[in-house]
């Protein structure tokens, strides 16, 4: 089954069962003060569970982008050494506002895995809360006996809070949790170890496919839970790893969600996936990242030096990087997937087709900008390194990952990471407090915004509505009052 079939199944599914389908929000998220980017499929609903707002169907389902490098969520250190972790990946999801509970978001799991996608029961696990003392609260013995009417008690494990509770952020709803993992593990591993040992343990082939979350809770700025005037249903599955589950992958990057992109990077290296695991990495950080930069620009959020911007600019140079220095890309190169990314997505994202030009330009810029000073930056990183090796030296000071930053571009977790492959580390507190002498250098000096782009939709009462450009830099970013 191909990945756009299997998405369409997913929502064909959920509609036959009265659902209405929701199309995704928007990757960047405006006016909430507790979120950068849209981690999950749920934040878009945050008021319906609240009792903020009253919902126009009481069941939805859709693809929702989301997007996991900052705050609570963050899976940015994971992509690419990991195959079913990304930075920007689409999440399946059904919702009941107060209508259908825990028995209905069960049973309709399992359908659709089993019957519908046709997994195999027998590589199946679930797992159910097991209480939390912290919280006062007790196991879900209600998820349990439901499971227990459809798969052995094997089959079912009882999770901790950080597994089985869902959370959004440090607030919001939230609630105790069940979920589906699967395991892809040959036969013969799979009579070695059982793979009810493995699930939620890091295990590369028995992964978490889709969660469950029964929203009970409001979690306040106090940490207190307190409970929500009505129960809701949040579930949220990986489209990707679900298409791994179905197209029996060994990696995400094997689907035919990826593959295409390896192969546009195989021929434009001219070096092979699948040879020499540094490289397996590079190519699949970069065809993860030009994915979340590319969504993330077309939703309305630039690189830039500042807050959400600086987190796409420092995914961007991550990119940059892996290319530079693993597959030899000297020139811009990311900004040619452009049109690979608007032919597959297009159907269900038509916004990154409808400015592929636009979000091109902006990426070539950014390459450009960030290789005229990488290569210098990297020689002398090289050189520290020497020192280092010769005086048995470990960490790398802080004035210099200062330095790095400040003249050549490189964001802090990019020296920290490269510091990691030459077993080094950064002394990161003397970064931050280099980073704050500057601060308060430039504060005296004048009070000018540092931020090359300047994102007007940050403010309160204006929507973005798209771009209009003349040049890549001088494009004007167009709003309306509302
Ligand atoms: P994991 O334990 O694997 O990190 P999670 O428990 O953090 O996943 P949830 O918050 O429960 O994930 O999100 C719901 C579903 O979204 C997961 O079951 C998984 O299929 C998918 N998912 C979560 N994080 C990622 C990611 N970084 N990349 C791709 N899919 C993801
Ligand atoms: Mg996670
Ligand atoms: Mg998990
Ligand atoms: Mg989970």
């Amino acid at each position: 089954m191909e990945a756009k079939l299997i998405r369409s199944t997913f929502i064909e599914f959920f509609k036959s069962k009265q659902h209405q389908f929701v199309p995704s929000s928007p990757i960047v998220v405006k006016n909430d003060p507790t979120l950068m980017f849209t981690n999950a499929g749920m934040n878009q609903f945050k008021d319906y569970f609240l009792g903020n707002d009253v919902p126009k169907a009481t069941r939805v389902a859709n693809s929702q982008k989301c997007l996991r490098v900052s705050g609570k969520h963050n899976d940015l250190e994971e992509v690419g050494v990991d195959t079913y972790h990304h930075t920007m990946f689409e999440m399946l999801g059904n919702w009941s506002f107060g209508d259908y509970f825990k028995k209905e978001a069960i049973e309709w799991a399992w359908e659709l895995l089993t019957e519908v996608y046709k997994l195999p029961k027998d590589r199946l696990y679930v797992s159910v809360f097991g209480g939390d003392a912290g919280d006062n609260l007790d196991k879900d013995m209600e998820a349990f006996q439901i499971w227990s009417g459809i798969v052995p008690e094997d089959r079912i494990l009882f999770g901790n809070k950080k597994d089985n509770f869902w959370e959004m952020g440090d607030t919001g709803p939230c609630g105790p949790c069940s979920e589906i993992h699967i395991d892809l593990r040959t036969d013969e591993e799979r009579k070695a170890v059982s793979g009810y040992d493995l699930v939620n343990n890091d295990h590369p082939q028995v992964i978490e496919i889709w969660n469950l979350v029964f929203m009970q809770f409001n979690r306040l700025s106090d940490g207190s839970l307190k409970e929500l005037p009505a129960k809701h249903v949040d579930t949220g599955m990986g489209f990707e790893r679900l298409v791994r589950a179905i197209q029996n992958k060994s990696s995400n990057y094997d689907t035919d969600v990826f593959m295409p992109f390896i192969r546009a990077i195989e021929s434009k290296s001219g070096l092979q996936y699948g040879q020499d695991e540094k490289i397996d990495i590079a190519m699949r950080v970069i065809v993860d990242h030009i994915r979340a930069i590319s969504f993330t620009i077309a939703d309305g959020q630039l690189p830039s030096n500042n807050k959400a911007g600086y987190v796409i600019r420092r995914i961007l140079r991550r990119a940059v990087r892996y290319g530079y220095t693993f597959l030899g890309f000297q020139k811009p190169f990311l900004y040619e997937l452009l049109p690979l990314l608007a032919e597959n997505f297009g159907d269900i994202f038509p916004e990154v087709a409808a400015q592929q030009d636009f979000i091109a330009k902006v990426i070539k810029e950014e390459e450009a900008s960030f290789l005229r000073t990488l290569d210098n930056g990297l020689k002398k990183l090289d050189q520290l390194k020497d020192e280092l090796n010769k005086n048995g030296g470990k960490i790398i000071d802080g004035k210099i990952a200062f330095e790095l930053y400040d003249t050549y571009g490189f964001p802090l977790d990019l020296t920290s990471l490269i510091a990691r492959e030459n077993g080094l580390s950064v002394d990161e507190k003397g970064f931050v407090s280099e980073m704050e002498i500057q601060k308060n250098r430039s504060r005296a000096a004048a009070e000018q915004e540092t931020g090359d782009w300047v994102m007007v939709s940050q403010e309160e009462g204006v929507e973005f509505v798209g771009y209009d450009y003349l040049q890549a830099q001088s494009q004007i970013v167009k709003y309306r009052q509302i």
